[in-house]
């Protein structure tokens, strides 16, 4: 048992989540929330451009909806992931001050 506090998820409101009876979109919108709700703000936005795309047509309008970001938002994380992601920082987007200690080696000697 753990008593970290996690991040709510986002709420989907499209029609099928407010319903009530489970429907595979439903899920389906559940999950890209509580992946999202895991990821760091640039990952939200590729995630969010990733499906977008899968969906097709309309399918940044309806991203946007289920997640509740901005359409602007996961265009700019489709050309972000267009680009190869030139520039963006590797891990979370927070700029540390202490950096991580290489590992020293330890010398196995039996
Ligand atoms: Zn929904």
């Amino acid at each position: 048992m753990s008593n970290t506090i996690l991040p709510k998820p986002h709420q989907c409101h499209c029609q099928f989540c407010q319903q009530g009876d489970v429907n595979p979109k439903q899920e389906w919108h559940q999950q890209v929330n509580l992946f999202m709700s895991r990821l760091d703000e640039q990952q939200r936005r590729w995630y969010a451009a990733l499906e977008a795309k899968r969906v097709g047509h309309g399918g940044m309008r309806l991203i946007s909806k289920i997640t509740g970001l901005d359409v602007n938002t996961i265009r700019r994380g489709r050309r972000e992931l267009a680009e190869n992601l030139q520039g963006r920082p590797i891990g979370r987007v927070r700029v540390s001050g202490g950096g991580r200690k290489p590992l020293e080696k330890k010398s196995l000697n039996c």
